[in-house]
């Protein structure tokens, strides 16, 4: 979902996974799934990862849809990604 170097289009911090989560506010979507994971098994550097790790195999739709719902956060606040296509964040 985020990768290589790039500038956060909402602040302009370099653009990491870690930032994007904390600087979009996803991972607050996601936070009450996040705690519920015992730490031995919050794999990942975000708790994005944590949740889509530890429920890959079982995951409710419901859960499915805050986990895309977070993502699509930081596509629209720190990369800019649906308006980039009308030239608006260039
Ligand atoms: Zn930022």
């Amino acid at each position: 979902m985020v990768a290589g170097h790039q500038e956060c289009v909402k602040c302009g911090a370099e653009l990491s996974r870690i930032h994007a989560v904390a600087c979009s506010r996803a991972g607050a979507l996601i936070d009450h799934l996040g705690r519920g994971i015992p730490v031995g098994r919050r794999l990942g550097p975000t708790v994005i990862d944590w949740v889509i790790n530890a429920l890959a195999k079982e995951m409710k739709p419901d859960q499915a849809d805050l986990i895309v719902e977070a993502i699509d956060k930081i596509e629209r606040e720190c990369r800019g990604r649906e308006r980039s296509a009308t030239g608006f964040w260039s």
